[in-house]
């Protein structure tokens, strides 16, 4: 079961049920004052105003109803059953403490109504706060809002991604997609278990936590449920999902980190081309959960991020065009980390970190190249995060303008799933990058999803062909296929294209059948470390 923090919101704005608790106590109130009132010598003596504290306490705690009884049953303490003066026996006058008493019940009435118009306002605002604004749909902050006790042993919670949120809003406006998502939660609130989470944490992402069963009954519920068709207006619609799943304690299940981490397998998914990614199941295995974000800055810092160079070779004539670098993380106890087992987790909150640690080292591996005579051009994987960050352009034009540095020798390689994200802003980004002088190229093409409707409004200068591919043209006709119309359409685009993971002399000579412009993989070299890189360079030169 959980416990959850006292929220401020809630405690303002809870219904306001018989609270036995609060009851006694306003009801006990009075009766202290009327003590003190009458131990102090009676009602001649300031201390009567003290009921005024009672009255506001029971008016705010119990509403305004019993605002107005309090008050008059502070009123009737503090009128007829109590003396002027208690030494000489004095009793009050009717009018005084008739008088006191109306104003008494007038405090308590005024009170309780001011405190629950207020409350309900409060409440309004909160409403809005935990809610999505056009949908309505509840969003991030409702977690925090939730009341439901979470009493079953396990949880199983899930990102869905809808991918193709940004081609139903071009293709069908904001409106119909609200009336999409809206009728994607209505089926989901229907079919899963009434005590079920489903919330709304981003315009393309909702976030779902219901009561574990098995895990994989639990993602095909939940993908049956996704697959239903939806009728809009009488036409039919179908959305795409990427699904990543946890599952967790009762306890984690308001926990922002797990959504976090769903994010991720959802993220994972995307990337893969597949239906459904579990948490667990991603190769994290050298690391418990998010305990590599505290110590990835220190390895940044401390040298114990490298990169490799990989070598790109012109398709005809098999020279040198450039080099692509790759992070490996050599950390100190748990040896050589791979980028794969890191980027994603580090992409969470550490990519501009990482992303300008990777681009200073490669000036300075281009300017060292210069100074032997060797101008040679890198590139670098730059994620869809760092484009939708408002500060990463401005960082990076200020970084090579200080090494005073041509751009044009800086490569970006940026993944095509990725910015088929949020394809727009991500797009304009690389135009800025591109005008400056920077080569854009599209990473792992293929891998994604709906691209080609977007692939000529790319500001791309090379397509590079996903291994997935590249790797079965030797076996398959139909990746075959892919891999040519892929290069047709790139040349009509006015792109260069790169064949990437050639392994083997066979698939490099059908690459180059097919036109392929450039060619990289463990055929030519594999990935070369930092210290050899120029020596490396320099004989292929020579043999050139
Ligand atoms: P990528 O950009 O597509 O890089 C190519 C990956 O394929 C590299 O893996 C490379 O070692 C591997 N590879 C190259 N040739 C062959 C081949 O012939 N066969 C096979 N099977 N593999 C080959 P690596 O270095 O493990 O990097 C994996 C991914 O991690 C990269 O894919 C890239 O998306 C990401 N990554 C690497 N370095 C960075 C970085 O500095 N920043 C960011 N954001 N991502 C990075
Ligand atoms: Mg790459
Ligand atoms: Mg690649």
């Amino acid at each position: 079961m959980s416990k959850k923090p006292i929220n401020f919101m809630r405690a303002l704005t809870s219904n306001q049920k018989i609270d036995v608790k609060n009851t006694i106590i306003v009801i006990l109130m009075p009766l202290l004052v009327y003590l003190l009132v009458y131990v102090t010598g009676g009602i001649k003596y300031s201390y009567s105003h003290l009921m005024y504290v009672a009255i506001i306490l029971a008016a705010t705690r119990l509403g305004p109803v019993m605002g107005v009884v309090i008050g008059i049953y502070g009123g009737i303490l503090l009128g007829p059953l109590m003396p002027l003066d208690i030494d000489t026996g004095t009793s009050q006058q009717f009018i005084n403490w008739f008088l006191r008493l109306i104003v008494f019940a007038l405090v308590g009435g005024i009170c309780g109504y001011t405190s629950s118009s207020l409350k309900k306002s409060i409440k309004t605002i909160s409403n809005l706060f935990s809610h999505h604004p056009e949908t309505l749909l509840p969003n991030k902050n409702y977690l925090r809002e939730i009341e439901i006790e979470f009493t079953a042993e396990e949880y199983t919670c899930m990102t869905v991604i809808i991918n193709n949120y940004e081609l139903i809003v071009d293709l069908l406006g904001i409106d119909t997609y609200h009336r999409i998502l809206k009728k994607i939660y209505m089926y989901l609130k229907r079919d899963l278990p009434s005590n079920s989470i489903i919330i709304q944490s981003d315009n393309n992402k909702l976030w779902i936590a219901k009561e574990y069963n098995e895990v994989y009954s639990d993602i095909y519920k939940v993908l049956n449920i996704l697959k239903q068709p939806l009728n809009i207006d009488d036409i039919t619609f179908y959305s795409e999902f990427s699904l990543g799943v946890n599952v967790v304690s009762g306890n984690d299940v308001l926990n922002l980190d797990t959504y976090k981490k769903t994010d991720i397998a959802a993220r994972q998914a995307q990337k893969q081309n597949v239906e459904f990614v579990i948490f667990h199941k991603i190769n994290l295995q050298r690391f418990s959960g998010f305990e590599l974000l505290g110590v990835f800055i220190e390895a940044l810092s401390e040298n114990q991020t490298t990169l490799d160079y990989q070598p790109k070779i012109d398709v005809e004539s098999n020279k040198l065009i450039g080099l692509e670098a790759l992070i490996r993380w050599q950390h100190p106890t748990r040896g050589l980390i791979m980028p794969n087992d890191f980027i994603l987790i580090a992409e969470t909150q550490l990519i501009h970190q990482l992303t300008t640690w990777v681009l200073k080292k490669v000036i300075k591996k281009i300017k060292d190249f210069l100074s032997e005579n060797i101008d040679i051009h890198i590139s670098i994987n730059v994620s869809v995060k760092n484009l939708l960050n408002k500060e990463f352009f401005n960082q990076v034009i200020k970084i090579v303008e200080m090494e005073k540095i041509d751009p044009s020798l800086i490569e970006f390689e940026i993944t095509e799933s990725e910015l088929m994200v949020n394809p727009d802003e991500a797009i304009s980004m690389l135009q800025k990058f591109q005008k400056y002088g920077f080569q854009i190229s599209l990473d792992d093409f293929g891998k994604g999803y709906s691209s080609l409707a977007y692939l000529s409004k790319l500001p791309v200068n090379i397509i590079k062909i996903d291994k997935g591919f590249v790797n079965k043209v030797k076996k398959e006709i139909s990746e075959r296929l892919i891999v040519k119309s892929t290069i047709e359409l790139a040349h009509k685009l006015k792109c260069k294209t790169l064949a990437e993971g050639i392994e083997d002399e066979e698939t490099f000579k059908i690459i180059k059948r097919l036109n392929c412009d450039y060619a990289q993989g463990f055929f030519f070299a594999r990935p070369i470390r930092d210290g050899e890189i120029i020596p490396w360079v320099k004989s292929k030169l020579q043999g050139e």
